[in-house]
Parts: C-alpha cells; sequence; structure tokens
C-alpha cells in the first residue's frame, strides 16, 4: 500500500494463480531505485565494453551454464508464481539459457566492416548503445525477459530488466545468476516495479539508451510516443489475433490434432495464440468433429504434474477480462472443463466466429479461439489479414504452392506451415501492424542493440 507520506514504499503481493495462496512479497523499485540503478549500470558498461569481446562471451556462456544447472529451481518458482505447467516451465528456462549460449557466440562477431571509397580509409563500428532498459510482461517472464537481456549485454550494453508486477521472482533469481557467474556488479539489475512508476521512469529516464517492450498494445503505442520525445531507441513486441489458416486438402488430422495447443498453450495468454482458426468450408465440419476431442483431451489441473498441458489464467483480474468477453456459462461450439476450487482457473472454448464482434477481432488472451469458415484461398488471406495485428499465423495444406504464395500473402511477422512453431532463438521474431516494431531473436538480435558508427581516414598525402 501506498504509506501517507512522500517517498514512494510499495509491496508488490505474489499470489500462486493454481492455489490462490500468497508466495511472497517484494519491495517495488521507486523512481530514485531507477535513478540509482541507472548510475550503477552506467558504470558498469564502461567496465563490460571496455572487455576484450572473448572475456565477454566467457563471462556469458558461464552464466549460461549457471542458468542450465538451476533449470529445475526456475521452473519450479515459473510453476509457482506464473501457474505454468512444470514442462513448458523447463524450455522457459532452457530458453534463457539458449539466448545467452547464442548471443555469446555473436559477441566475437560484431566485427563492423572496412568500405572502399577514394582518397582513403573507411570503417565501421558496432557500438554499444549503454543502458538498455527491458520492460517484460507476465505470460512468459523468462524467454522475453531473454530476448532482450542476452543480445543487449553481448552487444556490449548494461541491462535493467522490469519484471511485470506478478512473476517478480525467477527474474531476480537470473540477476543473482548473473552475479555469481561473474559478470560486473551493477551490469544486469532487476528492478520488481509497478508499470506506471518503475517502467515509466526507466522510459524518462535520460541515461536509458533504448527501451525493449513486450506487453500490451495500449502500453506499447504511449511508450512510442514517449520515446519519440527523447529520440530514444525502442522495441516493441506486441498484442497480436493469429490466423489458424486449415485448407481442405490439408491432413485434418494433423491439423485438427495441432491445433488446440495453439491457442490453449500457456492459457492462451500468448501473443502468437491462433485465436482465429479459419477453416475452408468444405472442410468445416469435419475439422470440427476432429477438434471437439482434441480440444476435451488438452490436460488442464496442477500445473506442477508432468501432463498437466493447461495451467491457471495469471490472476483473478484477468480471469475478469476474459469473462467479459465471453462468460463461462455463453453458448460455445467446444467447451472443456476446469478444476473447481482455488485457482484462476478458465474452460478452454471454442466459439462460432460472428464478424466484427469483439471475440473476433480483439486480442482475449485467454484460452478462447474462433472458428470462421473461408471460401478460397482469397477469401482466407482477405480474413487473416482483416485485422489491426500481424504477429504470427500457421496453415494447413499440401499444396507447396499455395503455402508459399498463401505465406507471402499474410501481413505477418512469423508464418508457419502445417507447423505452429514460431519462435526460435536463431530465427527473426516481431510483429507487422500493430503487433510491434522491430526484431528480436536471430541472426540480427545483436545489431538491435548498436549504433553504426563511421570513421573516415583520410589517405591524401600532405607531402608537398
Ligand atoms: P502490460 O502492457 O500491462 O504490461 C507489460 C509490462 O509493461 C509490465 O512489466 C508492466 O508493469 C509494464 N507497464 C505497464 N504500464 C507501463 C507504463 N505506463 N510504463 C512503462 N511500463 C509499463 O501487458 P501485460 O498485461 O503484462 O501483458 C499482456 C499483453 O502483452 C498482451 O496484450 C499480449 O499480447 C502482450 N504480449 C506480447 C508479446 C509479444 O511478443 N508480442 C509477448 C507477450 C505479451
Amino acid at each position: 500500500m501506498l504509506k501517507e507520506h512522500d517517498a514512494y514504499e510499495r509491496e508488490l503481493d505474489v499470489i500462486n494463480p493454481a492455489t490462490e495462496k500468497l508466495i511472497g512479497s517484494v519491495r517495488a523499485a521507486s523512481p530514485a531505485d531507477v535513478d540509482a540503478a541507472v548510475a550503477r549500470a552506467t558504470r558498469a558498461q564502461a567496465e563490460w565494453a571496455a572487455l576484450a569481446p572473448a572475456d565477454r562471451a566467457r563471462l556469458l556462456r558461464r552464466f549460461a551454464s549457471r542458468v542450465d544447472i538451476t533449470t529445475e529451481a526456475l521452473a519450479r518458482m515459473e510453476v509457482q508464481e506464473a501457474g505454468h505447467p512444470i514442462g513448458n516451465a523447463r524450455w522457459e528456462a532452457g530458453n534463457f539459457r539458449d539466448l545467452l549460449d547464442y548471443c555469446a557466440g555473436g559477441v566475437e562477431r560484431l566485427t563492423g566492416s572496412q568500405i572502399p571509397v577514394a582518397d582513403g580509409v573507411n570503417l565501421t563500428f558496432a557500438e554499444p548503445l549503454g543502458v538498455v532498459a527491458v520492460i517484460a510482461p507476465w505470460n512468459f517472464p523468462m524467454p522475453i525477459a531473454a530476448w532482450g537481456v542476452a543480445p543487449a549485454l553481448a552487444a556490449g550494453n548494461a541491462v535493467l530488466l522490469k519484471p511485470a508486477e506478478t512473476t517478480p521472482y525467477t527474474s531476480k533469481r537470473l540477476a543473482e545468476l548473473a552475479l555469481d557467474a561473474g559478470l560486473p556488479e551493477g551490469l544486469f539489475q532487476v528492478l520488481p516495479g509497478e508499470g506506471p512508476v518503475a517502467g515509466n521512469a526507466l522510459v524518462e529516464h535520460p541515461g536509458v539508451a533504448k527501451v525493449v517492450f513486450t506487453g500490451s498494445t495500449a502500453v506499447g503505442k504511449r511508450i512510442m510516443a514517449q520515446c519519440a520525445a527523447r529520440v530514444k531507441r525502442v522495441t516493441l513486441e506486441l498484442g497480436g489475433k493469429s490466423p489458424n489458416i486449415v485448407f481442405a486438402d490439408a491432413d485434418l488430422e494433423q491439423a485438427a490434432a495441432a491445433a488446440p495447443a495453439s491457442f490453449l498453450d500457456n492459457t492462451g495468454q500468448d501473443c502468437c495464440a491462433r485465436s482465429r482458426i479459419l477453416v475452408q468450408r468444405s472442410a468445416y465440419d469435419r475439422f470440427l468433429e476432429l477438434l471437439e476431442p482434441a480440444v476435451r483431451g488438452f490436460a488442464v489441473g496442477d500445473p506442477a504434474d508432468e501432463d498437466t498441458q493447461m495451467g491457471p489464467l495469471i490472476s483473478a483480474a484477468q480471469r475478469e477480462r476474459v469473462r467479459a468477453y465471453v462468460p463461462e456459462e455463453a453458448p460455445a461450439l467446444i467447451r472443456g472443463s476446469a478444476p473447481d476450487g482455488p485457482g484462476f482457473w478458465y474452460p478452454a472454448t471454442v466459439l462460432e466466429g460472428v464478424p466484427g464482434d469483439r471475440t473476433t477481432v480483439e486480442e482475449i488472451f485467454g484460452p478462447v479461439a474462433v472458428v470462421i469458415p473461408f471460401e478460397d484461398e482469397a477469401d482466407a488471406v482477405r480474413l487473416a489479414n482483416d485485422t489491426e495485428y500481424g504477429l504470427a499465423g500457421s496453415l494447413w495444406t499440401r499444396d507447396a504452392a499455395r503455402a508459399l504464395r498463401v505465406s507471402r500473402a499474410v501481413r505477418a511477422g512469423n508464418l508457419s506451415v502445417n507447423s505452429h512453431s514460431a519462435v526460435r532463438y536463431a530465427t527473426p521474431f516481431g510483429g507487422y501492424k500493430q503487433s510491434g516494431l522491430g526484431r528480436e531473436l536471430g541472426p540480427d538480435a545483436l545489431a538491435a542493440f548498436t549504433e553504426t558508427k563511421n570513421v573516415f581516414i583520410s589517405t591524401v598525402s600532405n607531402a608537398a
């Protein structure tokens, strides 16, 4: 609670979403804490950038190996604070490790270039930006933090990570592991705190050179405007309403078996959730027949159980948000079950898509999909693009030429054919339209955290 005096003092309660029990409380960072953190990070960054690239790479690999041996503990922490199924949580901790390893490999390859010019030598340098702020959401606390933290550190920057209010613990642990690994004190700091306070202070701070924000489109737009006022660098990963396009010539059994995970993984709290299932009319009835048992068979329950595929929503507020779109008693084509008792449970739900309805247009961020029939390829592309978002999309067909045509025609950053896989650390990820700005991951991940400096050296002789 905010106390009745000038100093900002607030504790953030962390609740286990599967039990509604309090796990603990962390102190929220104040604007003064942000000031102090930026000053420490600025000092640490100078030390870090002066290290030999091979030494920076070695320290990042050592950090990765600390994360590796702590995978199980980090995953258990994620189960507790985010309600993620343990199998998914292990993947999330592994993703942080993989990003550190992958980006460590880039440190010595950040080479700059020599460009042929007249009368001299022209060199380009890839220089670090300085201090980078990473503002993360609660839906994938470790991976999304990793996508900013690892390449920013590898490119020679310091990082201040602000995790979401509800999920601070894994991030705090990761900062401890960085120190254990020998990274300079202050180089990677975690500032648990409230978005409008600590988050806002980071965005506004003149000592922060770049903001990497992942979260809602509304907050992203606000942050982009604030960054514009200072011409501050910004990467945005925002919302989505991604299509899953099933053509009649597809392997329908395979498409139906894969569909539930594409909108139920992480209880639908996934920016890439394929929450608009577009099915060619001639295959519509058969596809729904196949989809129903697949959705009902998706294992919902205790996230600590090895067999669980779907846990609870993150919070009571998130469940209210999902209920405001679709109350549990609303008519549905398919509805799964959800445990009784404590926990922010919500059943898997498949609705008939109504053109223009908010369930068809807006991101629900819960385990809800709409199904919409289409006539032909042109109709499928039109429907797929009929959204302000453009993050991801899948399409199912046996026709290779169509797969490529439709992939190119859909205005989204990450398309998958006969698959829902969108995130691999070695390939670029990001959104078209209102799903974001810039790309993360992939071969150019480090470049997003550098400035290019051009130096021209004259070779014209002064000799008379
Ligand atoms: P959110 O925008 O409310 O919060 C995200 C982060 O921003 C949190 O750390 C929060 O504290 C901080 N924040 C909030 N207000 C702020 C402000 N005024 N200034 C600075 N920081 C502020 O989003 P959320 O509810 O935590 O996450 C859900 C949303 O995130 C969904 O809409 C989802 O689509 C999106 N998301 C997108 C991606 C992606 O990669 N594109 C990934 C995950 C989540």
